[in-house]
Formats: structure tokens, sequence, C-alpha cells
């Protein structure tokens, strides 16, 4: 099996250390991955320049670019045969409900699949000191399991991993994606020469839309969270409607 590893957090994050050595004798497995924490570069391309890919080890790549332009880069040129499965992680924090929007660990896996090769999305839902080993434990079993069964090309599975040791693939839930709140406020400072400055501010709580089904609810009642995703955002109810109001 060859395995294409990859992350938003940058090369050096210790979720994709822990992930490469989980998976190491299951199969092949390259890293390719930001050179720097690109979380929150969502599906971003970068087209104003080149990019450059410095090996950083045996089969190991940073890529001065986002998590998308890493999968990309490797699945059309980098790699010399493709992959069977793209795994993208592990992230620091959770990403669920809105996140995936936003995520750069979702989009490494996204472009997996729109490349057509399946891919699992895994984030650790828990706060500092996350424990990246038990994490890992978890993916490498979803990882023996598409080496037993296979998985559809066509499969991207956003995984989180809630905190605490009893959380196992065997009681894992299927789920969609909840909503949260509105996000926090911008965080107006200055800068030492007095011009303004924003911070975006933190992520929303789980809003209304976090209830039983929803990947927060299982991260709240400490189970695996597993939802299937695809790009199809297509609004299908509102098409009817919108021929009606267009009047065509
Ligand atoms: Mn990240």
């Amino acid at each position: 099996m060859r395995l294409l590893l990859s992350n938003d957090d940058g090369y050096r994050a210790p979720g994709l250390a822990a992930l490469a050595e989980a998976l190491a004798d299951l199969g092949e497995i390259t890293v390719v991955a930001p050179e720097r924490n690109r979380s929150g570069a969502s599906n971003s391309l970068t087209l104003d320049r080149p990019l450059r890919v410095s090996p950083v080890g045996e089969n190991r790549y940073a890529v001065d670019g986002t998590p998308a332009d890493c999968v990309y880069l490797a699945l059309t040129t980098l790699l010399e045969a493709p992959p069977d499965l793209v795994v993208s992680g592990i992230n620091a924090g959770e990403n669920l409900g809105d996140d995936v929007l936003y995520s750069g660990t979702v989009a490494a896996a996204m472009e997996g699949c729109l490349l057509g090769t399946p891919a699992l999305a895994l984030s650790l839902a828990s706060p500092e000191p996350r424990d990246y080993a038990r994490a890992a434990g978890i993916a490498r079993a979803l990882v023996e399991k598409v080496l037993r069964e296979g998985m559809a090309k066509d499969w991207l599975l956003n995984v989180n991993i809630p905190r605490g040791a009893e959380a196992t693939l065997a009681q894992a839930r299927v789920t969609r994606l909840g909503r949260r709140t509105r996000q926090a406020g911008t965080i107006r400072q200055f800068d030492p020469r007095g011009v303004p400055v924003y911070w975006l501010g933190p992520a929303g709580e789980p809003g209304t839309e976090a209830g039983p089904g929803t990947d927060f609810h299982a991260i709240a009642d400490g189970c695996v969270s597993i939802t299937p995703l695809q790009m199809d955002l297509s609004a299908y109810a509102n098409m009817e409607k919108l021929v009606t109001w267009l009047g065509t």
C-alpha cells in the first residue's frame, strides 16, 4: 500500500510525526507537507509564484505552499506511482461543522479526492497537551481497515478524535456536519508605530446545529466522529425555487 501523508500544521508538526510513525509498517509512506503552519489555508493554490520543494528526509518533502499545493504537487509530479490513500493530519485541534470550509487539513484530503485518490482528514479535538499517539492509534486502525476492505475512490472522510483514552474506532459515530454560532469578533490592536492591525477572532461555539447526529455531538459524547464529505455544494432543494424566482 502506498500512502501520501500531508497536513496543514507544517512538516515539523508533532501530529504528522505521530501519524507517520503509526502507519510506518503498513505501506510505503511519502510525506509532502507545508514548510510552515498553514492552518486555515482552505483549498487555496499558489498561482502567483513558483513553488520550492525541499527534501527534509527519506521520502519527506517540505513545500513553501499550501496543503492543497502539497497534495497537488505530490499526485501530479513528485510521486512515481499514485498512492492508494491520502492521509492528512493529525491536526492540532478539531475540524467540526463550519471548520471544514476553512481547514487546510480537510483541504489536503479533498485535493487527494479531487485527483482520484480516497482520503482521510484527521483532527484531534483536544486542547493542549495533545495525545497524538493515541489519536494515531485510531488512524492506524482506520488505515488497516482500508487495507483489508479497500475504500471507494470518491470517499473523503473527516475524522475527529476526542480527548481521553476511551474513544475507539469500534464506537465511532457516523455523523453530519453541525454549525457553529457566529465567529467571535475581530480584535483590533496597534503596531509599535500606532497603525491598527486586526486579528480575526476564534471560531464560534457549537451552535444550534450541534444536536444528536452531528459531529459536535459525537465529540461531546467522547466518541470518534466520522463525517463522509462531498465536493458538490449545489443546493438541490433551492433549484426549483430559483427557477420560479427567475421566472425562466
Ligand atoms: Mn492546522
